[in-house]
C-alpha cells in the first residue's frame, strides 16, 4: 500500500543510502556464542557485549528456567500496581551488595534507564555537563531534562573545570559520564570528576554499562577500579551485557531509590522486568563474585588481541575489551566489515550518529569465551583483509 501521507519515508531511506548511512539488521541464528552463524556460514563473533561469555551459562539459563516453572514468564504488572515480585527485590539487594551502595532500582534497560533518570533528577533552571562521547541514552535524557546541557570535549578536566566555575548561579548540577566509553573502549578520568564535582558542589552520574563485571578486583566497575566507593551518587548499569541477561539498574542512596520509585517515568510507567530475566541476572553477579577466573580470561584475551592487532599494523584505541578501529570513511568501514566477514570474522562497522561524522569505525568486543584459536583466526582475517584494502 502506498500512503501519500508518507511518501517522506521512501525520499529519506533514499538520502541515507547516498551517505552509506543505510542500515539493516543481519540475522544470527543459534546462541550468542564465539562462534556463530550467519547467512548459513560460521563465523567468529567479535561484536557481541557478551563479554563474559555469560548469555548462554548453563546456571543462567538453569536460573531462568527454574523462574519460569515457579513464576511464570511474566510480572504483567508495572512494580507499583501488581508486578512487584520477590525476585526483583531479591536482585536488588543483590545488586546494592555488589556495587556497594545502600540499594539499587531495577530498570527495563539501560536506555530507559538513562532517559528516565536524567530528566527525574535534573530539569529546567539546573545544568548538566556531560562528555561528548557519552551514550546516546544519555544524550537523549540530558535533552528530555530540558536542563542547560553543558558538553566538555572527550575527558578534557580543565575545560569541564571552566564549565563549571562558570555556573555558579544553577541551582542544581550533574556531571555525568560513560564509565568506559561504548564506541572507544577508554576509561572516565573519574577520581578527576569526583574532586571537580566536589570543590564546585556538583553530583556525578556514572554510566557503567561497559566497565560491570569487567574492571575492578571484584568486578564491581570502574567506582572500584579506581577506589570511589562511596564518591559517586549516581551509578547506573546493564544487565544485558557483561552480564549476559537484559534490563539495567541504578545502584546509589536508599533515598535516591525511594524519589525515583515516586518520579521516575520510565519506572512507573511500565511493565516490570519477567522472573527469568531476573533470577538469571542474579545467577551472573553470583558467577562474577565467585569465579574470578571467567574475568581474568577475558582480560589475557583483550591484551592478546590488542597486542596482535597492533603487531599487524591497526592502530587501535582504548585500553579494554572494547577495541575500536577508527577508519574514517563510511564507505571503507562498511567494505571492511564485508570483506572480514566474507573471511569468517563478523564484526559491525559503526557509523554516524551512534559515533560523530567521519569517525567510523569498527568497533571490536573479545570475550573471556573467545579460545586462541578463535582469535589465532580473526587476526588472520585481519591480516589479509586489511593489506587488501591498504588499511595496515
Ligand atoms: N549506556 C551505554 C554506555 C551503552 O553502551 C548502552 C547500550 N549500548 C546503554 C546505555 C543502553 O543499555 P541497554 O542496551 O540496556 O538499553
Amino acid at each position: 500500500m502506498k500512503n501519500k501521507n508518507l511518501q517522506f519515508l521512501e525520499r529519506e531511506l533514499d538520502e541515507i543510502k547516498e551517505k552509506n548511512l543505510y542500515r539493516t539488521l543481519r540475522l544470527l541464528k543459534g546462541e550468542q556464542q564465539p562462534v556463530v552463524i550467519i547467512d548459513d556460514r560460521e563465523v567468529i563473533l567479535l561484536c557481541s557485549n557478551n563479554y563474559l561469555g555469560l548469555s548462554s551459562h548453563p546456571k543462567l539459563k538453569a536460573a531462568a528456567k527454574e523462574a519460569i516453572d515457579k513464576y511464570g514468564c511474566s510480572a504483567s504488572s508495572s512494580r507499583l500496581i501488581s508486578g512487584n515480585m520477590g525476585l526483583h527485590e531479591k536482585l536488588e539487594g543483590k545488586i546494592a551488595n555488589f556495587k556497594k551502595t545502600e540499594d539499587s532500582l531495577l530498570f527495563n534497560s539501560g536506555y530507559t534507564a538513562n532517559v528516565g533518570v536524567i530528566p527525574t533528577l535534573i530539569g529546567k533552571g539546573d545544568v548538566i555537563f556531560s562528555d561528548e562521547l557519552n551514550h546516546a541514552s544519555i544524550i537523549d535524557g540530558c535533552r528530555m531534562s530540558r536542563a542547560e546541557i553543558r558538553v566538555f570535549p572527550h575527558k578534557d578536566m580543565d575545560f569541564l573545570e571552566k564549565l563549571l566555575s562558570e555556573s555558579s548561579k544553577f541551582k542544581r548540577k550533574l556531571i555525568i559520564t560513560d564509565g568506559v566509553f561504548s564506541m572507544d573502549g577508554d576509561l572516565a578520568p573519574l577520581p578527576e570528576i569526583v574532586k571537580l564535582a566536589d570543590k564546585y558542589s556538583s553530583a556525578i552520574m556514572v554510566d557503567d554499562a561497559h566497565a560491570t563485571g569487567i574492571l575492578g578486583r571484584g568486578g564491581r566497575g570502574i567506582v572500584e577500579h579506581y577506589g570511589l566507593d562511596g564518591k559517586v551518587e549516581i551509578i547506573m548499569g546493564t544487565l544485558g551485557k557483561a552480564l549476559g541477561s537484559f534490563g539495567a539498574y541504578i545502584a546509589g542512596n536508599k533515598i535516591l531509590k525511594e524519589y525515583l520509585i515516586n518520579k521516575c517515568r520510565s519506572f512507573i510507567f511500565t511493565t516490570a522486568l519477567p522472573p527469568p530475566v531476573l533470577a538469571s541476572s542474579f545467577a551472573a553477579i553470583e558467577l562474577i563474585e565467585g569465579e574470578p577466573q571467567i574475568r581474568e580470561k577475558l582480560w589475557s584475551n583483550v591484551k592478546y588481541l590488542r597486542k596482535e592487532l597492533t603487531q599487524l599494523g591497526y592502530s587501535i584505541g582504548g585500553e579494554t575489551q572494547i577495541i575500536p578501529i577508527i577508519i574514517g570513511d563510511e564507505g571503507l568501514t562498511m567494505t571492511l566489515g564485508e570483506r572480514l566477514l566474507d573471511e569468517g570474522v563478523f564484526v559491525q562497522g559503526i557509523r554516524y550518529p551512534t559515533v560523530p561524522r567521519g569517525k567510523a569505525r569498527l568497533r571490536i568486543t573479545v570475550s573471556s569465551a573467545h579460545s586462541m584459536d578463535n582469535l589465532e583466526k580473526a587476526l588472520d582475517a585481519f591480516d589479509k583483509v586489511g593489506h587488501e584494502l591498504k588499511i595496515i
